[in-house]
Protein backbone atom coordinates (compact mmCIF):
# COMPACT_ATOMS: atom_id res chain seq x y z
CA UNK A 1 0.00 0.00 0.00
CA UNK A 2 1.44 3.37 -0.90
CA UNK A 3 1.34 6.53 1.42
CA UNK A 4 -1.75 7.82 0.09
CA UNK A 5 -3.51 4.50 -0.24
CA UNK A 6 -2.42 4.38 3.18
CA UNK A 7 -4.39 7.56 4.11
CA UNK A 8 -7.33 6.30 2.51
CA UNK A 9 -7.49 3.27 4.38
CA UNK A 10 -7.49 5.36 7.51
CA UNK A 11 -10.04 7.74 6.57
CA UNK A 12 -12.40 4.41 6.00
CA UNK A 13 -11.87 3.41 9.10
CA UNK A 14 -12.84 6.30 11.22
CA UNK A 15 -15.72 7.21 8.84
CA UNK A 16 -18.20 5.89 10.98
CA UNK A 17 -16.70 8.02 13.83
CA UNK A 18 -15.48 10.80 12.44
CA UNK A 19 -17.88 11.68 9.58
CA UNK A 20 -16.60 14.61 7.39
CA UNK A 21 -13.86 15.10 9.76
CA UNK A 22 -12.33 11.40 8.89
CA UNK A 23 -10.01 12.73 6.03
CA UNK A 24 -8.56 15.73 8.33
CA UNK A 25 -8.20 13.07 11.78
CA UNK A 26 -6.44 10.16 9.24
CA UNK A 27 -4.13 13.27 8.50
CA UNK A 28 -3.33 13.90 12.16
CA UNK A 29 -3.06 10.27 12.82
CA UNK A 30 -0.55 9.67 9.70
CA UNK A 31 1.39 12.46 11.41
CA UNK A 32 1.55 11.23 14.85
CA UNK A 33 2.75 7.34 12.94
CA UNK A 34 5.41 8.99 11.41
CA UNK A 35 6.57 10.65 14.68
CA UNK A 36 6.29 7.82 16.84
CA UNK A 37 6.60 4.57 14.70
CA UNK A 38 6.34 1.69 17.63
CA UNK A 39 2.47 3.21 18.13
CA UNK A 40 -0.23 0.37 17.92
CA UNK A 41 -2.50 1.66 15.18
CA UNK A 42 -4.80 -1.18 15.97
CA UNK A 43 -5.09 0.27 19.50
CA UNK A 44 -5.30 3.60 18.66
CA UNK A 45 -8.23 3.37 16.13
CA UNK A 46 -10.26 1.02 18.27
CA UNK A 47 -10.10 4.04 21.29
CA UNK A 48 -11.13 6.25 18.78
CA UNK A 49 -13.85 4.35 17.24
CA UNK A 50 -15.14 3.71 20.65
CA UNK A 51 -15.81 7.56 20.51
CA UNK A 52 -12.76 9.21 22.50
CA UNK A 53 -11.84 12.05 20.40
CA UNK A 54 -8.94 12.09 18.59
CA UNK A 55 -7.02 14.53 20.85
CA UNK A 56 -6.94 12.19 23.47
CA UNK A 57 -5.96 9.02 22.29
CA UNK A 58 -2.87 10.86 20.66
CA UNK A 59 -2.03 12.12 23.88
CA UNK A 60 -1.15 15.67 22.31
CA UNK A 61 -2.31 18.04 20.39
CA UNK A 62 -1.50 21.90 18.88
CA UNK A 63 -2.36 24.77 20.79
CA UNK A 64 -1.31 28.29 19.26
CA UNK A 65 0.93 26.58 17.70
CA UNK A 66 2.70 24.99 20.93
CA UNK A 67 2.32 21.21 21.76
CA UNK A 68 0.29 20.03 24.24
CA UNK A 69 0.16 16.71 26.42
CA UNK A 70 -3.63 16.34 26.05
CA UNK A 71 -5.60 13.78 28.47
CA UNK A 72 -8.53 13.26 30.28
CA UNK A 73 -7.34 14.96 33.23
CA UNK A 74 -8.52 18.16 31.74
CA UNK A 75 -10.49 19.64 28.91
CA UNK A 76 -9.06 19.57 25.25
CA UNK A 77 -7.18 22.69 24.12
CA UNK A 78 -9.87 24.28 21.20
CA UNK A 79 -8.67 26.36 18.70
CA UNK A 80 -11.96 28.96 19.94
CA UNK A 81 -9.79 29.85 23.25
CA UNK A 82 -6.77 30.98 20.87
CA UNK A 83 -8.45 34.17 20.57
CA UNK A 84 -8.38 34.74 24.57
CA UNK A 85 -4.57 34.32 23.73
CA UNK A 86 -4.28 36.76 20.82
CA UNK A 87 -6.28 39.41 23.13
CA UNK A 88 -4.21 38.83 25.93
CA UNK A 89 -1.01 39.07 24.23
CA UNK A 90 -2.20 42.50 22.88
CA UNK A 91 -2.00 43.67 26.91
CA UNK A 92 0.88 41.72 27.52
CA UNK A 93 4.44 43.81 27.11
CA UNK A 94 6.38 41.56 29.69
CA UNK A 95 6.82 42.07 33.56
CA UNK A 96 2.95 41.66 34.27
CA UNK A 97 1.73 39.34 37.01
CA UNK A 98 -0.89 37.05 34.86
CA UNK A 99 -3.51 34.34 36.63
CA UNK A 100 -5.26 32.16 34.74
CA UNK A 101 -8.17 30.83 36.29
CA UNK A 102 -9.50 27.19 35.77
CA UNK A 103 -6.01 26.69 33.64
CA UNK A 104 -6.58 23.08 32.99
CA UNK A 105 -4.24 21.85 30.89
CA UNK A 106 -2.70 24.86 31.61
CA UNK A 107 -2.73 26.48 27.76
CA UNK A 108 -4.08 29.68 28.05
CA UNK A 109 -1.05 30.57 30.66
CA UNK A 110 1.64 28.40 28.80
CA UNK A 111 0.69 30.24 25.46
CA UNK A 112 1.24 33.49 26.77
CA UNK A 113 4.08 32.80 28.84
CA UNK A 114 6.25 31.95 25.88
CA UNK A 115 5.53 34.61 24.19
CA UNK A 116 5.96 36.94 27.00
CA UNK A 117 8.15 37.43 30.21
CA UNK A 118 5.34 37.34 32.83
CA UNK A 119 4.82 35.91 35.94
CA UNK A 120 2.27 33.51 35.88
CA UNK A 121 -0.18 31.97 38.05
CA UNK A 122 -1.91 28.96 37.09
CA UNK A 123 -4.93 27.74 39.53
CA UNK A 124 -7.47 25.15 39.24
CA UNK A 125 -9.74 23.38 41.79
CA UNK A 126 -8.47 20.04 39.83
CA UNK A 127 -5.31 18.36 41.30
CA UNK A 128 -5.67 16.37 38.11
CA UNK A 129 -5.52 19.10 35.74
CA UNK A 130 -2.93 21.12 37.42
CA UNK A 131 -0.59 17.92 37.60
CA UNK A 132 -1.16 18.23 33.32
CA UNK A 133 -0.41 21.92 33.94
CA UNK A 134 3.00 21.09 35.20
CA UNK A 135 3.70 18.68 32.55
CA UNK A 136 2.58 21.37 29.98
CA UNK A 137 4.95 23.61 31.50
CA UNK A 138 7.90 21.83 31.80
CA UNK A 139 7.18 20.71 28.05
CA UNK A 140 7.08 24.03 26.96
CA UNK A 141 10.14 25.25 29.18
CA UNK A 142 7.75 27.44 30.95
CA UNK A 143 8.21 28.73 34.33
CA UNK A 144 4.56 28.92 36.34
CA UNK A 145 3.23 28.46 39.76
CA UNK A 146 0.33 26.06 40.19
CA UNK A 147 -1.98 26.77 42.74
CA UNK A 148 -5.17 24.74 43.68
CA UNK A 149 -7.61 26.86 44.45
CA UNK A 150 -12.13 27.14 44.02
CA UNK A 151 -11.91 30.08 41.65
CA UNK A 152 -10.23 32.63 43.95
CA UNK A 153 -10.21 30.30 47.34
CA UNK A 154 -6.30 30.11 47.54
CA UNK A 155 -5.06 32.86 45.53
CA UNK A 156 -3.20 35.62 46.87
CA UNK A 157 -2.18 39.17 45.61
CA UNK A 158 -3.22 40.86 42.72
CA UNK A 159 -2.54 40.58 39.29
CA UNK A 160 -2.40 43.15 35.81
CA UNK A 161 -4.23 40.26 33.91
CA UNK A 162 -6.77 38.03 34.86
CA UNK A 163 -8.20 35.12 32.44
CA UNK A 164 -10.29 32.46 32.47
CA UNK A 165 -12.21 30.10 30.31
CA UNK A 166 -14.30 28.58 33.09
CA UNK A 167 -17.20 25.79 32.69
CA UNK A 168 -19.84 27.15 31.00
CA UNK A 169 -22.26 24.94 29.69
CA UNK A 170 -25.62 24.74 31.30
CA UNK A 171 -27.85 22.01 33.02
CA UNK A 172 -29.75 21.23 29.45
CA UNK A 173 -26.64 21.08 27.72
CA UNK A 174 -25.30 18.55 29.95
CA UNK A 175 -27.81 16.81 29.86
CA UNK A 176 -27.59 15.84 26.42
CA UNK A 177 -23.84 15.73 25.94
CA UNK A 178 -22.57 14.83 22.72
CA UNK A 179 -20.47 11.79 22.98
CA UNK A 180 -16.89 13.24 22.41
CA UNK A 181 -17.53 15.83 25.23
CA UNK A 182 -18.71 12.68 27.60
CA UNK A 183 -15.31 11.91 27.40
CA UNK A 184 -13.93 15.23 28.99
CA UNK A 185 -14.12 16.09 32.91
CA UNK A 186 -17.73 17.05 33.62
CA UNK A 187 -16.43 19.70 36.15
CA UNK A 188 -14.36 21.69 33.20
CA UNK A 189 -17.98 22.17 31.46
CA UNK A 190 -20.48 22.30 34.09
CA UNK A 191 -21.25 26.00 34.57
CA UNK A 192 -24.48 25.08 36.70
CA UNK A 193 -28.50 25.02 35.58
CA UNK A 194 -28.48 28.38 33.24
CA UNK A 195 -24.80 27.80 32.31
CA UNK A 196 -23.50 31.11 34.35
CA UNK A 197 -22.53 29.81 38.07
CA UNK A 198 -18.98 30.50 37.54
CA UNK A 199 -19.55 34.17 35.73
CA UNK A 200 -21.74 35.01 38.78
CA UNK A 201 -19.06 33.97 41.15
CA UNK A 202 -16.34 35.63 39.22
CA UNK A 203 -17.90 39.07 38.92
CA UNK A 204 -18.47 39.10 42.92
CA UNK A 205 -15.10 37.82 43.23
CA UNK A 206 -12.70 39.15 41.19
CA UNK A 207 -11.97 43.26 42.34
CA UNK A 208 -9.69 42.22 44.76
CA UNK A 209 -7.34 40.51 42.57
CA UNK A 210 -7.13 42.67 39.73
CA UNK A 211 -4.90 45.73 39.72
CA UNK A 212 -5.20 48.97 38.76
CA UNK A 213 -5.74 49.34 34.94
CA UNK A 214 -5.64 45.59 35.04
CA UNK A 215 -8.26 43.53 32.94
CA UNK A 216 -10.28 40.67 33.61
CA UNK A 217 -10.43 38.48 30.16
CA UNK A 218 -13.48 35.54 29.87
CA UNK A 219 -13.90 33.12 27.36
CA UNK A 220 -18.14 32.64 27.28
CA UNK A 221 -20.47 30.32 25.30
CA UNK A 222 -21.86 30.73 21.92
CA UNK A 223 -25.14 32.30 23.51
CA UNK A 224 -23.76 33.93 26.39
CA UNK A 225 -22.67 37.51 25.51
CA UNK A 226 -26.04 39.55 26.90
CA UNK A 227 -26.29 37.52 29.68
CA UNK A 228 -22.38 38.06 30.56
CA UNK A 229 -22.15 41.42 29.83
CA UNK A 230 -25.02 42.35 31.72
CA UNK A 231 -23.23 40.95 34.69
CA UNK A 232 -19.87 42.68 34.12
CA UNK A 233 -20.17 46.79 33.53
CA UNK A 234 -18.53 47.94 30.66
CA UNK A 235 -18.05 44.65 28.86
CA UNK A 236 -16.61 44.39 25.34
CA UNK A 237 -17.61 41.19 23.44
CA UNK A 238 -15.31 39.87 20.44
CA UNK A 239 -16.12 37.48 18.29
CA UNK A 240 -14.06 34.28 17.36
CA UNK A 241 -13.35 33.22 13.72
CA UNK A 242 -16.66 31.03 13.16
CA UNK A 243 -18.25 34.97 13.94
CA UNK A 244 -19.56 33.76 17.28
CA UNK A 245 -19.37 35.39 20.48
CA UNK A 246 -16.61 33.92 22.48
CA UNK A 247 -14.23 36.61 24.59
CA UNK A 248 -15.48 38.90 27.45
CA UNK A 249 -13.10 42.17 28.00
CA UNK A 250 -13.16 43.90 31.31
CA UNK A 251 -10.94 47.08 31.84
CA UNK A 252 -10.25 47.92 35.27
CA UNK A 253 -9.64 52.02 35.31
CA UNK A 254 -9.46 53.30 38.66
N1 LIG B 1 -15.93 24.99 24.62
C1 LIG B 1 -16.48 23.87 25.31
C2 LIG B 1 -17.66 23.35 24.53
O1 LIG B 1 -18.14 23.97 23.64
C3 LIG B 1 -16.89 24.25 26.72
C4 LIG B 1 -15.74 24.77 27.46
C5 LIG B 1 -16.10 25.28 28.81
O2 LIG B 1 -17.13 24.92 29.42
N2 LIG B 1 -15.27 26.12 29.25
O3 LIG B 1 -18.13 22.30 24.78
Amino acid sequence: MNGFEFRRSLEERLRAVAGEDAFWEAGHLLTYLEKNPGADLDKLLRRRCEGEPLQYVLGEWEFFGLPFVTDRRALIPRPDTELLCEIALSFLKGGERVLDLCCGSGCIGIALAKNRAIELVSADISLDALSLTGENASRNKVTLKTVQSDLFSGIEGAFDLIVSNPPYLSGPEMRHLERSLSFEPGIALDGGEDGLDFYRRIRCEYPSFLKKKGALLLEIGASQEKAVCELFEGAQCRYDYGNRPRAIIVRQYD
